[in-house]
């Protein structure tokens, strides 16, 4: 939907920057650009109470994306004010230093993010100042899909196939030239005293690889849309092999928008350029992010409970120690342990792998499946609610559309069948790399070929395979009063 807005008016227009740090498709920032009246571009760190903080890995990103946009602005005679503290309180000084009669942002749809920002639009409203939201962040807006009793799906393919039906044409809008700045800026905090880069220790050197930023996100998908598409419905499950396209943290972040990613990979396909099976599938993967978001905004109380209430007296362990080994790849499979640790050295994780680790800590160490998700929160670069809480919920089997709880990820047979050459296990868990292909899954088995130093430091299984299946399978059944 087209919004206009005013553009008689002299004074400024406030644009709320939150998960779309981009210029490009970005219809908040475009909208207030086409009334030639002066934007005032903001992003505010907040802090209003029941918004989940960021984690740690995040901020990371978040550091070097605010640069990024920064940068992006000025280069079109504009400027990103930062300020830091609860979202409602800032705006209301924000207007009242610069006169702004208009605030406008981009639509989130988690629900604490629903509650500020419907209580700050009412606020606005009061208040005499005009305020208008719009969506850039997925291609349907979760109350508009819909099945035929009028009810939001709840299974992923119905879902994506009304979802995809109903879409139409898919247009992006390109950056604004130019940003007409007010006749004087609100001071802004220095990006720098936000100390959002970890010191002592810095832990984020295996990050360097990532590029955040609009710039790195256009980058990753032409380089994905150009190379690795090819063969993506098979190669996505191999984590030694580069399948995947990584554009999930730019996507969480905004750096890029979903319409953008469907019209390059559509356009693609269309050139010939890229195979239509395997973008189809690819596109299919935006719609599980899409049915994530639609999932979470219909049940609000999805990162903290149960989506299936049957699961609410299952009888989680309270295990620190094996909660500790999980979380530091100590537990003895060498999958699980390459999983963890990609993920703390890198801030991602292969999408077979967290399937892994999930269903190892929520059905092997009987662990609730909040603590997972919360470690994931603190360490992914692509931390999102919807898509975490889903994904987790998914692996517990206590989720929408979830893999049933009775279906156990043997890790060993996982990793023989996925990392078959080792490839993957050998750069995480590089103790083991001088193990055969046919032990490296197995490596208690491995005990003549182990050297003395992985005998020594590569951990035994925290739980053996069989047994931590029949412990879970057993309180699975007492779930069920069986
Ligand atoms: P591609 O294969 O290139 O897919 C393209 C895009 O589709 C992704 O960038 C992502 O935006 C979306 N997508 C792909 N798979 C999924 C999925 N299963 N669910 C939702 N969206 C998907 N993804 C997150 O973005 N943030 C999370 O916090 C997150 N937590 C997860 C936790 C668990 C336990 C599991 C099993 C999965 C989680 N995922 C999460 C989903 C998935 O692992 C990542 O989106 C994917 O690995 C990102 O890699 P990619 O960009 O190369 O994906």
């Amino acid at each position: 939907m087209q919004v206009a807005i005013d553009s008689s008016e002299s004074t400024p227009i406030l644009v709320w920057l939150r998960q779309d740090l981009r210029l490009t498709d970005n219809s908040a920032l475009i909208a207030a650009a086409q009334t030639g009246r002066a934007v005032i571009p903001l992003y505010i760190l907040d802090e209003t109470p029941g918004v989940r903080p960021m984690g740690a890995a995040s901020l990371w990103w978040l550091d070097r994306s605010l640069a990024a946009l920064a940068a992006s602005l000025e280069a079109i005679g504009s400027r990103l004010v930062l300020r830091k503290g609860v979202a409602e309180t800032i705006l209301a000084d924000i207007i009242a230093e610069t006169g702004a009669t208009c605030v406008l942002w981009n639509r989130l749809y988690d629900p604490a993010a629903i509650d500020r920002d419907t209580a700050i639009k009412a606020r606005l409203k009061d208040d005499g100042v005009e305020c208008e939201s719009f969506n850039a962040s997925l291609l349907n807006e979760p109350w508009t899909v819909k099945n035929g009793s009028g009810l939001p799906y709840r299974v992923f393919t119905p879902y994506w196939r009304a979802a995809r039906g109903q879409l139409g044409p898919v247009h992006v809008e390109p950056a604004p030239k130019t940003l007409t700045a007010p006749d004087a800026w609100p001071a802004s905090d220095a990006l720098a005293g936000w100390k959002l880069h970890p010191t002592k220790p810095d832990w984020s050197k295996g990050f360097d690889p990532w590029t955040p930023g609009e710039a790195g996100a256009l980058e990753r998908l032409d380089d994905f849309l150009s190379g690795s598409v090819d063969g993506y419905g098979q190669k996505r499950d191999f984590p030694g092999v580069e399948a995947g396209s990584r554009l999930s943290p730019h996507l969480h972040f905004g750096e890029i928008g979903p319409r953008q990613v469907w019209v390059a990979a559509r356009q693609a396909a269309e050139a010939g350029d890229a195979p239509a099976g395997e973008v189809e599938k690819f596109l299919s993967e935006l719609g599980w992010r899409e049915f994530n978001a639609s999932i979470l905004f219909h049940n609000p109380t999805l990162p903290t409970a149960n989506f299936r209430p049957e699961f609410d007296g299952f009888p989680w362990a309270k295990d620190p120690a094996a909660f500790e080994a999980w979380s530091q790849g100590r537990t003895g499979y060498p999958i699980v342990d390459a999983g963890m640790r990609e993920m703390w050295a890198t801030g991602f994780m292969h999408n077979r792998v967290r399937m892994i680790v999930g269903s190892f800590l929520i059905k092997h160490l009987l662990i609730d499946w909040r603590e997972g998700e919360a470690w994931f929160w603190d360490t992914l670069v692509d931390a999102d609610l919807a898509n975490n809480v889903g994904n987790w919920q998914w692996v517990a089997g206590s989720g929408a559309d979830a893999a049933p709880y009775f279906r156990i990820f043997n890790p060993i047979a996982q990793g023989q069948k996925f990392d078959p050459a080792g490839t993957y296990v050998r750069r995480w868990v590089p103790e083991l790399a001088n193990l055969p292909d046919a032990l490296l899954h197995e490596p208690w088995k491995a005990a003549a070929q182990l050297s003395a130093a992985a005998a020594r430091t590569y951990a035994k299984p925290v739980v053996g395979h069989a047994a931590a299946r029949e412990r879970a399978l057993g309180a699975y059944r007492s779930l069920k009063g069986d």
